[in-house]
């Protein structure tokens, strides 16, 4: 026995039949998508109709967010446009500093006599007038408790007089370039980059190792996946300790988990040939649900935060250059041991220097280790240049780029970051398919909203927060888009021959839609409602989840 279910269209994203009425599953797997009369050649079935007058695609694949996101709606929402929580609750933006310090205020009375600490996240001082936030900022919302707020680029991490104080950072002679000084000769309470964060995260609720084990974080994850029409997500750079594989391992083993998470480790906190044994013993641990066994470098900053490593003439306000986060020999060493040992690595690179640096590193490790589909994926790679994508195709990597930037910092990067030029050539999603670098396009949530379909509209309508198309040729089709969001993400994580379209043998995962996003028009694509998912064969609604 098994269900064949109806619908108004059912979009495929298999090129011998792109387009179905009915779709039958069974056992999880997607038995056939055609005709009923097709369908029911194989045998007895149950026809349910629930979905006749929805449309149909293959589950939509985020190729780069965190689960981290789930745990962060428990701290206080600092940023500057509305946003939906996993419950479903709306939270409007801040516009300036005092509406921030008034938010964080208001949760600081909230705590009332504990010692607890104050987090904050999605914090984005270059909307505000003064560009930055300093320790004095948040002091006055308390001296006496440690308040840290963290940038929606998650890069920069802003923290109160008291949270240095408790850190051993409260002293004259601080001599690192993530700890700026103020004229005082003390730190200013910005930290930047993991190095600069991390001893101080842990004293105001963000400490990386703790927050991967969240349990009630990563079902929040799972529940906003729903919300959006996902049924695979990359988490894409978790420490994974022991403690937090075997939590997300209980949890993604339950039976009515609704989501596929291939959660990456981050390359922090052990030698190369150690992280790479650590990712193989991973690996082995993988599930239908949960994959594990990829290595997540990150090599610069953000641009929005200028501490992303820029090629000549740099950042167009005058900024200084920004941060490596990896030694080049490390990078050198990672990608050698990497293509030996059969394991993949996807690297974060904003700056155009970082990807020059990481495909010259690329490309002499395959010089030492000829590999065949490696999938080594850039992301974000918000930069990269026509010359740069030749390179990346020819040394077979993928790219997962970044357009959700236009309508988030798209007016910033033309009027400080980069400059008009570059800003129009940022996350070049039209060179990148006319050169055949296999593509993903991203949210990066927390940093923006988890949402493929938003997604696709900003690839293709390029529109910034104050209306703006920037780069009108990098724009791409309504169904290209919908490609790079299923398939397209799904191969860069290898997941390609399974999920990404609906088609006899690959799993049951499905996005039911209320509107056709081939026929809604591109300009209205993020509007597309979402009635929920098929994972696995099972069924969850949006609006129970
Ligand atoms: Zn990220």
């Amino acid at each position: 026995m098994f269900t064949i279910y109806e619908a108004r269209k059912i979009i495929t994203m298999n090129p011998s039949r792109p387009y179905a009425t009915h779709v039958a599953v069974q056992d999880g797997r997607i038995l056939g998508a055609g005709d009923l009369a097709e369908l029911t050649g194989w045998g007895a079935h149950t026809l349910d109709r629930r979905f006749a007058n929805k449309v149909l695609m293959p589950g939509l694949v985020e190729g780069h967010s965190h689960v981290m996101e789930g745990v962060f709606w428990r701290y206080v929402y600092c940023g500057y446009f509305d946003r939906m929580a996993p419950d479903g609750t709306d939270w409007p933006g801040l516009k300036s500093i005092d509406d921030v310090l008034a938010r964080l205020r208001d949760a600081e009375v909230k705590l009332g006599d504990t010692k607890a600490p104050l987090a904050g996240w999605g914090l984005d001082p270059i909307y505000f007038s003064t560009g930055r936030v300093s320790r004095q900022d948040l002091d006055r919302v308390s001296t006496t408790r440690p308040i840290g707020v963290l940038h929606a680029s998650a890069h920069i991490l802003n923290v109160n007089t008291k949270a240095l104080e408790l850190a051993g950072l409260l002293r004259p002679g601080v001599n690192h370039p993530g700890v700026p000084l103020g004229p005082d000769g003390l730190p200013t309470g910005e930290l930047k980059g993991p190095d600069a964060m991390m001893p101080v995260g842990s004293h105001v609720g963000f400490d990386r190792e703790t927050l991967a084990g969240d349990e009630k974080g990563f079902r929040d994850f799972a529940r906003l996946c729903v919300r959006k029409g996902v049924t695979t997500a990359a988490d894409l750079a978790n420490l994974l300790p022991d403690k937090a594989v075997e939590m997300m391992l209980r949890v993604t083993g339950e039976p009515m988990f609704p989501a596929r998470i291939v959660s990456l480790r981050r390359h922090q906190g052990l030698p190369i040939p150690e992280l790479i044994a650590r990712v193989r013993e991973l690996a082995a641990k993988s599930t239908d649900r949960l994959r594990l066994g990829i290595i997540k470098i990150v090599a610069d900053g953000s641009i929005q935060g200028f501490s992303a490593r820029l090629r000549w003439p740099g950042y167009y306000n005058g900024a200084p250059n920004g941060l490596w986060y990896v030694p080049p020999e490390q990078l050198r060493e990672a990608y050698k041991l990497a293509l030996r040992d059969g394991v993949q690595i996807h690297t974060h690179t904003n700056g155009d220097e970082a990807t020059e640096l990481v495909l010259d590193c690329i490309e002499e490790a395959l010089r030492a280790h000829p590999s065949p589909d490696h999938r080594f994926t850039f992301q974000h790679c918000q930069l990269g240049d026509a010359a740069q994508f030749r390179r990346m195709k020819a040394l077979g990597c993928c790219v997962n780029l970044f357009p959700n930037h236009h309508f988030y910092w798209g007016d910033q990067h033309y009027a400080l970051t980069v400059g008009p030029e570059r800003a129009e050539r940022m996350n070049a999603c039209a060179t990148a398919l006319a050169t055949g670098v296999p593509m993903a396009i991203h949210s990066d949530a927390p940093v923006t909203p988890l949402g493929p379909l938003f997604t696709a509209w900003c690839a293709v309508n390029r529109q910034t927060a104050s209306g703006r198309t920037l780069g009108a040729s990098e724009r791409i089709s309504v169904a290209d888009a919908l490609r790079t969001i299923t398939l397209g993400a799904a191969y860069t994580l290898k997941l390609d021959g399974e999920v990404g379209s609906i088609e006899c043998g690959k799993r049951a995962d499905i996005a039911v839609l209320e509107d056709d996003p081939e026929t809604i028009g591109g300009d209205k694509l993020k509007d597309v409602r979402i009635w929920g998912t098929i994972h696995g064969g099972r069924v969850f609604s949006a609006a129970d989840a």
